[in-house]
């Protein structure tokens, strides 16, 4: 499968502060690629590098194979749009009035029939005559996403797209994002704190941690990895371990009352067990192991850190 961006042990210093350190990942075309990672991470600044907001320090990157040193950057760069940060919007002007000044700067015909189609395709065709600065966070961000269209981009880079939204936003941008990407073909990179919702979207991820790509992963092997178990907390760790053991049973010891169980098991038979060793069951819960907790066992080195 052609990647669309690839980036090649790609570092970036800010003077003496090494903020990107050997990254090396590959967005496939077609994806939605979330970027994971805590503040300070690196993410906007592997963002910004990437859109040429920032020169590389070392390393390399390719844009649908083109190197970052190739002449040919500028033109392939037209094949992207991005919004990092905040959306780069005119207050005073309408959706309309903003896309115009958008096809403006990027020499482009203001052709009204794709102005509307990029309002209709954002879902801003009602904002009518209202100025942007009168826009709802949702809506400016969906209209900051229809500025990043202008021209039709086929790779979409998006910094925190759904940060501050209220519920109701964060669907409507989920939809949107799900609307590019499988009725435009619009490959998408995405960084957001709010692993639950990228969950809902992305078809890969890359963890970020101190600048640096501590795994890549597609979200279809994620959710193989992704387990669900019971969560045991005792009395006496000690004698739990020896009856899971007993009973030849997987489990993880989490701290020194709880244990995560894989197996499937009698809730009768294991307390009947851990009765016999005079240990008590404080109590025994199902859990989805989650994106999040997967993110900070990786982070933490933890036991899918392989
Ligand atoms: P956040 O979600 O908080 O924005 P992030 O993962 O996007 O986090 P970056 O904004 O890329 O992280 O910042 C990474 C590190 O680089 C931080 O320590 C930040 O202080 C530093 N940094 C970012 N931009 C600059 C700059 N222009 N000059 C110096 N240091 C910078």
């Amino acid at each position: 499968m052609q990647n669309v961006l690839e980036t090649n042990n790609l570092s970036k210093k800010y003077g003496s502060h090494l903020v990107l350190s050997g990254i090396t990942m590959k967005v496939p075309k077609g994806a939605i690629y979330g970027l994971v990672g805590r503040n300070g991470a690196g993410k906007t600044t592997l963002m910004r590098v990437i859109c040429g907001l920032q020169e590389v320090s070392s390393g390399s990157y390719e844009l649908y194979g083109v190197k970052n040193t190739d002449k040919g950057i500028y033109k392939v760069r037209s094949r992207m749009g991005a919004v990092i940060e905040k959306p780069a919007i005119y207050s005073n002007l309408t959706a309309a009035g903003n896309l115009r000044a958008q096809y403006e700067m990027l020499g482009l015909p203001k052709d009204d029939a794709s102005i509307s189609e990029l309002l209709a395709l954002v879902g801003l065709t009602g904002s009518g005559s209202k100025k942007a600065g009168k826009f709802s966070l949702g809506m400016k961000q969906r209209l900051g996403i229809a500025i990043a269209l202008a021209g039709f981009p086929d790779f979409l880079v998006l910094d925190e797209p759904i940060n501050g939204l209220d519920p109701e936003g964060i669907v409507e941008i989920r939809e949107l994002l799900i609307k590019l990407n499988k009725e435009k073909g619009i490959t998408v990179l995405i960084s957001s704190h709010i692993l639950s919702e990228l969950s809902l979207l992305a078809t890969h991820y890359g963890f970020v941690d101190k600048g640096k790509i501590v795994k890549q992963i597609s979200a279809q092997e994620l959710h193989s990895q992704l387990r669900k178990c019971m969560i045991a907390q005792v009395s006496s760790i000690k004698a739990l371990t020896m009856v899971l053991e007993d009973m030849h049973t997987e489990y993880v010891v989490v701290d020194d009352s709880t244990v995560k169980i894989f197996d499937k098991m009698s809730v009768t038979l294991l307390s009947e067990k851990l009765s016999a060793q005079g240990c008590e069951l404080l109590s025994l819960t199902e859990s989805d192991e989650s994106l999040e907790s997967y993110f900070i066992d990786l982070i933490a080195g933890g036991a899918h850190n392989d």
